[in-house]
């Protein structure tokens, strides 16, 4: 991550980030962490979750890690438990877990594949919230991770789009539920290059060209994408509630 004047806005609270062992999410956990969160990481595979586990402790920050695939309903049952039972409460829920499986046009989209990408970007991130909401109190906070992609859902990745847009939507209908106690708000993200981009960005023509739809010509970083979360989460956006923020180097979005 970037060199930042780090404050500690999360001095005491508990962090839950999801798909957080690389890329976006361990960027945010890393920034939660360091501004003083206790953080609780995750993903699919153990191994990927031993190694994020390291790096943030070789940072000096107070880390658990926790298998959890966001689609499976023990997985999500197990995080939640662990985290309450090691720390006794959420103050911010990051829910970060996407899939792209397919480029297909809409029309073509298999409907086990529009099953997939309904199941593990959207709800599995209400299925989440259900079991996270009680275990969150007064001042806490939910970001979800949607991406420019929601705004204008590119051919290549329609039905991807689609769930990201669904998520500006989600964000709304569950600022109103979980207000005034909890604050829910959205990221839109550019492109960033991780693993997750590397189909697209890893074509040195696909990513001169949206670098060049960009005002700021440059793709984004992990610590960017950190940098909004965690400014959304903090006290810093306390009077922000049902708002996506793009943090996408001014590409075109909405008015
Ligand atoms: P990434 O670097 O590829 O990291 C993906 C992470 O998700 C890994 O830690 C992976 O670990 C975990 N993961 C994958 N499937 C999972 C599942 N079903 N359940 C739980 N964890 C899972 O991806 P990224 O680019 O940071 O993307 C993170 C988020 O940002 C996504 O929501 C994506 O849509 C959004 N976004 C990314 C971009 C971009 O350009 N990168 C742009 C806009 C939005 P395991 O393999 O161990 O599960």
């Amino acid at each position: 991550m970037e060199k930042v004047n780090m404050a500690k806005r999360f001095q005491g609270k508990v962090a839950v980030v999801t798909a957080s062992t690389q890329g976006i999410g361990l960027g945010v956990a890393e920034r939660l962490g360091l501004e003083g969160a206790s953080v609780v990481i995750s993903s699919r595979k153990q191994k990927n979750v031993d190694k994020a586990v390291e790096k943030l402790k070789a940072l000096g920050i107070e880390v658990i890690g926790i298998i959890c695939h966001v689609s499976n309903e023990q997985h999500r049952k197990n995080l939640i438990d662990k985290t309450v039972e090691k720390y006794g409460r959420i103050d911010v829920f990051v829910l970060n877990a996407a899939v792209n499986p397919s480029a297909a046009d809409l029309l073509k989209t298999k409907e086990s594949v529009l099953d997939k990408l309904w199941e593990i970007n959207v709800k599995s991130s209400i299925l989440l919230m259900q079991d996270a909401a009680p275990h969150m109190q007064k001042g806490s906070s939910v970001v979800f991770i949607s991406s420019i992609a929601g705004y204008q859902p590119p051919s290549a990745m329609a039905m991807y789009g689609v769930t990201k847009t669904a998520l500006l939507g989600l964000t709304k209908a569950l600022a109103a539920e979980m207000a005034p106690d909890t604050r829910v708000n959205c990221v839109a993200p550019g492109f960033v290059p991780t693993h997750f981009a590397q189909a697209l960005l890893g074509n040195d023509a696909v990513r001169k060209a949206l670098e060049g739809k960009t005002l700021l010509n440059r793709l984004g970083t992990t610590g960017n994408m950190a940098a909004a979360i965690a400014f959304l989460a903090s006290d810093d956006a306390s009077y922000i509630t049902g708002e996506t923020l793009v943090v996408a180097g001014g590409m075109a979005s909405r008015l």
